[in-house]
Order: structure tokens, then sequence, then C-alpha cells
């Protein structure tokens, strides 16, 4: 092997010197500038301090993508830098015979996985695991990528259907301006929020190329629909519809221009988002025809008309709760095509059934009582809209589960939350983190492992703390925050939320994530989570838990003529819920945690079946301000993603990993001048001491060795003209 490469021109010769004096450069670290470091693993020492200062000079040279070991971190421009997304680029890497060599990118990201599907030996399934905070450049990432694989993996037929003949790749992409007008908004962190979790895959055929997708979605906030803060919006679709209805559309869905409705703060705020036609469009594309799109705007003006009836009067039996304008409640029966009288019942008065004859009896409602009924029935409607959308849209991109073989996953996820107040939808939202923290950690080591063992190196790992006890608290049986917060539903007791918080704390006071809880003038426990601790107020978070829907209003539902809620709400077969005493079903109680911890299973099951990859956005400032970083905001999403934990994982390992063939390749020539590299008298041997020096010794030893072949490259440059 030694001859074959002498061999060779002495062009390559100079090649693999100019590679060996990079690698062992960039190693050595000091010459090279901070922003030119392309791996946070190189930072000397790795601390939170260090690795921003890597960031914030790489920023400054509008430097975006750096790579952190096994992760990606990708610094939000919050700036259209076209040329770092064009097809050329995404051409470039993909054609690159090594991605990793060029800068970081998502595109490297991107074209590893397809290489990986690709694989002839072992194509195993991929998936990208974007995360970040609000704001952060999850979508936009998520976004690119689709588009890169639309590029590199085109198939080269069209679909026909729907009078429409188009490639798949398009339909798929159509999917993203339909997904975020129904699930995005403004938020104060963000102008295009998501508000839902999202998983896509991407389906491949043997050939390669993009067949198909699917998508599943994550507990749509669907609470906005009925509820937003001052400052912030309801989704886009609500303002695309007032902002693009034709004069005509107007007319029909009783949405005269500048009609106030109280469910759309901030109307006067014109976004990018609000773009009906192009919301339009998709939704044509994805088979989504004008009439069942007429229906749905229809049903969305009605939810609006619903959010503007207000009640007035004492709500009890002498004085029923009445509303103070009954053009809201005629307008919104006959957009949504309800009978009006039995909508306005259903608001204001409750059904009990009740005793042994389940006789029914009519109690009204309180003014709050007929708020919350009033709210309830339109997040019904919008989540099952927005579930039966996904579903539309999975019926038009999915492809014949025979015509695909592997897939390349994209996972788009709300990242660790901590606000002031935190309640059932933060503990979700950190619960998934957690799981999908502890696969990383699992299968980042596991990989390494591996391919030590192939390489033949033996390696002591330190022994990394994963977050196991954290989940324990949150999903452990037989005892768990979550199985004690079910259990409050399940018993539908009257507690209160400082009894919710005495029996977390007593009962799970063992667990060493439950934080300790300093007086606080409000009810809640405290979570020590990998990335931070957080402070959940345990007021409501049972009856969020619950998400009651009075069996009313789906019964009213169920009576609308118009065809897409037909669709929606399709009567039940022999009226079984007639029977059913109202406000409890027989039925084991599905509480949201629940129905969460079983998608997430499945997620994880999913993920655990392929190689995964990561990729962290950051949002370098709050204000969305281009060139601009701000040490506090980014130095707390560092931490919350734990990002220098991730760093000593892959520094656990080797700095630099070449294959041996590689290697031999490389840097056999040295041999010549350099038969053995001096024995360094504080450490052992290099060629003898993995097993036994610890990560330091190791690495010293590795440094001096490195610095000796460095230093010996100008006597190698000299003697190598007359190489043979
Ligand atoms: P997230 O999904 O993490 O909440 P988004 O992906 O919606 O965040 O990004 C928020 C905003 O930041 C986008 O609307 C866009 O304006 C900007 N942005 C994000 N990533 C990029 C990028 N790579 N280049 C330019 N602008 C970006
Ligand atoms: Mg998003």
């Amino acid at each position: 092997m030694l001859q074959q490469v002498n061999g060779h021109s002495s062009g390559s010769d100079a090649q693999g010197r100019e590679s060996l004096r990079e690698d062992l450069q960039e190693f050595l670290g000091g010459e090279v500038p901070l922003h030119q470091l392309d791996d946070l693993t190189k930072v000397n020492p790795v601390t939170l301090e260090t690795v921003l200062r890597c960031l914030q000079a790489r920023y400054t040279a509008d430097t975006f993508y750096t790579n952190a070991g096994c992760t990606l971190v990708a610094l939000n421009p919050f700036k259209h830098v076209p040329q770092l997304y064009s097809p050329e680029l995404m051409r470039e890497y993909h054609a690159a015979p090594q991605p990793q060599k060029l800068k970081p990118h998502i595109f490297t990201v991107g074209e590893q996985t397809y290489r990986n599907v690709r694989s002839l030996i072992e194509p195993v399934n991929q998936s990208i695991v974007v995360s970040g905070e609000s704001g952060a450049g999850k979508t936009w990432t998520s976004r690119c990528l689709m588009k890169f694989y639309a590029v590199v993996a085109a198939s080269p037929t069209s679909w026909e259907s729907h009078k429409i003949a188009e490639r798949i790749e398009q339909r798929i992409l159509n999917s993203n301006p339909v997904m975020e007008a129904f699930g995005n908004a403004c938020t104060l962190r963000n102008n295009n929020s998501s508000r839902f979790g999202k998983f896509i895959q991407l389906q491949l055929n043997r050939d390669h190329q993009m067949t198909g997708a699917a998508i599943q979605t994550y507990l749509l906030e669907k609470t906005r629909v009925a509820c937003q803060d001052s400052t912030e919006r309801n989704f886009h679709i609500f303002y695309q519809i007032c902002k693009g209805a034709s004069s005509d559309e107007r007319l029909q869905w009783h949405l005269p221009e500048g009609a106030a409705f109280s469910w759309l703060p901030n109307p006067e705020r014109t976004l990018e988002e609000d773009c009906f036609e192009v919301t339009r469009e998709a939704m044509l594309h994805l088979g989504v025809d004008a009439p069942t799109q007429n229906n749905i705007f229809q049903a969305l003006a009605g939810l609006l008309h619903l959010g503007n009836i207000r009640f007035a009067g004492a709500g009890d039996e002498a004085q029923p709760c009445r509303p103070m304008d009954d053009g809201a409640v005629r307008t919104s029966a006959l957009l949504l095509r309800l009978p009006e009288d039995p909508l306005l019942e259903t608001l204001r008065i409750r059904t009990i059934r009740a005793g042994r004859q389940q006789q029914v009896f009519r109690k009204p409602c309180s003014q709050a009582e007929c708020d919350t009924r009033r709210d309830c029935l339109a997040k019904l409607v919008y989540a099952r809209l927005f579930d039966w959308l996904v579903s539309v849209i999975n019926s038009s991109v999915c492809a014949d589960p025979a015509s695909w073989t592997t897939f390349i996953g994209l996972l788009d996820v709300y990242g660790f939350e901590s606000f002031p107040h935190n309640s059932l939808e933060q503990l979700c939202i950190n619960y998934a983190n957690e799981k999908l923290q502890q696969h990383f950690v699992a299968h980042y080591l596991r990989a390494q492992q591996e391919e030590y063992a192939v390489e033949g190196l033996e390696w002591s790992f330190v022994n990394y703390q994963d977050n196991q006890t954290c989940l324990d608290l949150i999903e452990g049986s037989p005892i768990s925050i979550c199985s004690l917060i079910n259990e409050e539903c399940r018993l539908n007791r009257p507690s209160s939320a400082a009894q919710l918080q005495t029996r977390i704390e007593s009962a799970l006071a063992g667990s060493p994530c439950l934080g300790h809880n300093k007086l606080s003038p409000e009810p809640s426990f405290v979570v020590l989570h990998y990335a931070g601790s957080v402070r959940y107020h345990t007021a409501g978070l049972v009856e969020k838990n619950k998400d009651p829907v009075p069996p009313e209003l789906t019964r009213l539902l169920q009576q609308s003529q118009d065809p897409l809620l037909k669709v929606l709400f399709p009567a039940d077969p022999e009226e079984k819920s007639q029977a059913e005493p109202s406000g409890q079903s027989r039925a084991p109680v599905l509480t949201v945690v629940s129905k969460f911890k079983a998608s997430l299973e499945q997620l994880l099951q999913v993920l655990q079946a392929t190689t995964p990859h990561y990729i962290r956005c950051i949002k370098p400032n709050s204000q969305g301000r281009a060139q601009a970083l701000h040490r506090e905001e980014v130095l707390n999403q560092l931490e919350a993603c734990g990002l220098v934990e991730t760093i000593h994982i892959s520094a656990a390992g080797f700095p630099i990993r070449v294959s041996h063939r590689t290697f031999v390749e490389r840097y056999a020539s040295l041999r010549r001048l350099h038969p053995r590299a001096p024995p360094d008298p504080h450490s052992p041997s290099p060629d003898e001491g993995h097993s036994e020096g610890s990560p330091h010794a190791e690495q010293a030893t590795l440094r001096a060795l490195l610095q000796d072949i460095l230093h010996t490259l100008p006597a190698l440059e000299a003697a190598a003209p007359a190489a043979p």
C-alpha cells in the first residue's frame, strides 16, 4: 500500500500534505481565526462562553451554519441570503465527493441523509430533527430541506389528478403554504409561528426519487381560535379571508370591508403571510376544489361571527343569559348552516341526565359558562377542520405503499419552553424535548461506540448522565406527574390547584428532578429539565388535560346542513351518544396528556428505526433584526438545547476521524521522514496507550504528536520533489 501511494504523482502527495496541514492547524487551534472554525468541537476549552464567541464571530462574518460534532447549529440570519439557498448551491453539495468537506450547511445534512438512503450496502431510513425556540428558523430550515430534496431527488414523472398535471415534489411543497395558513399565527416571538408540531416523511422509490410524502401533526394550539393575547393574532387564514375575499365572497361570507371581529385582533398589521391567493392556489393543487374551499371559508367566517356573540343576564332560572346582539347568532348560524334556536339553546342551557331513568334536566349557564361553550364550539370545529385538511393533503401527496422503499423524515417541533407562566402546553412540549434529548444522547453514544468497534479501537467512554430520571418523574410508572394529573381527571372530583401541587410534591418527593419549590404566590411545582428548571402552575391544569367537550355541542354540529360540517361531524350510528349521560362518557377518559404521550411514543418508534441527524436553530435576537446577536438571549438558547453537553459528547470521542484507508492513503508518505513519533515522556505512547489514558491525557499525547508532525512538514516538502 505504501509503495502504491508513493508511486502516485507528487501532486497527490502535495494535496495530502495540504489536507494534513489544514487538519492539524484546525485541531491545534491558535492559528485559525475564530470565525473560520467550522466545528465547535475545536473550540478550546469548550464552555458556553467560548462557544458563544465562536458563533458570534461567524455571525458577524455572515456565516450562519456551524457544526457541533454530530449536530448542525443554524443561526437565523433574519435577512434574505438568496445565494445560500440557490438550486446551484444545492447541486454543488449534491455533486461534491465529500460534502462534509464543504462549508457547514443544511444541504450537507440533506445530502448526507440522501446518500445514506441510497447506500447499496444497507440503506437505512433517515430523519432530521430540527429544534429551537420559536422564531429560530425551524420551519424555514424544514422548508429549505424539502426544496433541496425536490431538486436532488426529483422524479421524472408527473402526476395527473384533479385535472392538474404536476410533479409530486411541487405538490409536496404546496402543502407548506396551506399548513402554514391554517396552523401558523403571528405571535410576539415570530410573525409566522407554527402553532403545531410536524413530522413529514418524504418517501423515495427504488430509484431514490421522491414519490410521495406523509404528514403527521402534533398538538395544534386550537385555543388560539377563540382566545388571543392582545398583542398577537389568530391563525393567518382568518386574516387572509378578510383581506383577500372578492366582493361577491364578502357578501356571501358576511365579511364587509372593515368589519370588526373580537377574535381577529390586530387586523391592521399586514404580513406577507396574509396572502389568500397563494393559499387558494396551493389548496387547488392539493385537490381541494373551489366549491370545497368555499365551504371551508364560509365556515371560518361563521366562526368569526360566533366569536362576536356576547351574553348578558344573571344566568339563573329566573333570568337565563341572552345574547346582546341577535345578529351575531343569526349570521353565525346561517354561515355554519345550523338551526338558529338550537345553536342559541346549546350555548346557554346545559342538559344533564341523571337518575336511574336518565331524566333530562336543563340548567341555564352562567355568562362565563356560555362563553366557555361558545369557545369550545369554535375550537371543536377548527381542530376537526385542521385534521381533515391534513388528511386531505396526505391523500393527495401520499404514495402507494408499494411504490416507495425508503424515507427521509423531517421533524419540526417546538423547542424547550420556559415562560413566567407555564401550563399543560409547556409540560407537553418540554416532555417531548426530554424524550428527543434522550434519543439523541442514546443514539449518538451508541453510534460512536459502534464506529470504534468497527475500526478496532479501544475506548472507554465517560459515563454520560442521561435524562432518564427526569423522564421517570414526568411519565414513569406507577406514579409520575402525568399519571397524577390523569388520575385527577379520571376521578372527576373537585380538587384545587393547591391540592394538586401537594399531591405531586408528596408523591414524587424522592425524585431528584423535582425542584425545590420556594415560596411562590401561586400553586405550582418545579421540574429540573436537562435544559433548565421550569415552574409549572397547577391552576387549570386538570381541566385543560380533560379538554371536555359537552356532548350537546357535537350533537348540534351533527345537525348542520353544510356539506363540509357533515363530513367533519358525521351522525353517530344508532344515535349512541343520546343514551349517554351528559357531560360524562363511559369510555375511558382520553386526556390530552395520554393522547400526546401515545403520539410521542409512536414518533419515537419511527425515529428509532432511522438514522437521526440534528439541526439546532438559534435565534440571535428577539426583534428579528439582521446582524444583531444578543449575548444573553443566545446564551439562554445554547444552555436550553444542551449544546455544550453535545459538544462534550462529541469530544469524548476522537477529535479527528479519518477512516483507516484514507489515513494510510493520505499520510503514508510521512513514514519515510518520520518512521516513529518521538515518545512523550509524560504519557503512554500513542501507539499503545488509548485504552488507558483519560480523554485529556489522550488529547495531550495526540496534540504533542501532531505538533511534532506539523514541524516536520517543511522537511517533508523539501524532500517531496525527489520522491519516486
Ligand atoms: P420557527 O419555525 O423556528 O418558529 P421560522 O422558521 O418561522 O421559525 O423563522 C422565523 C423567521 O425568521 C422567518 O419567518 C424568516 O423571516 C426568518 N428566517 C428563518 N430562517 C431564515 C434563513 N435561513 N434565512 C432568512 N430568514 C430566515
Ligand atoms: Mg415554525
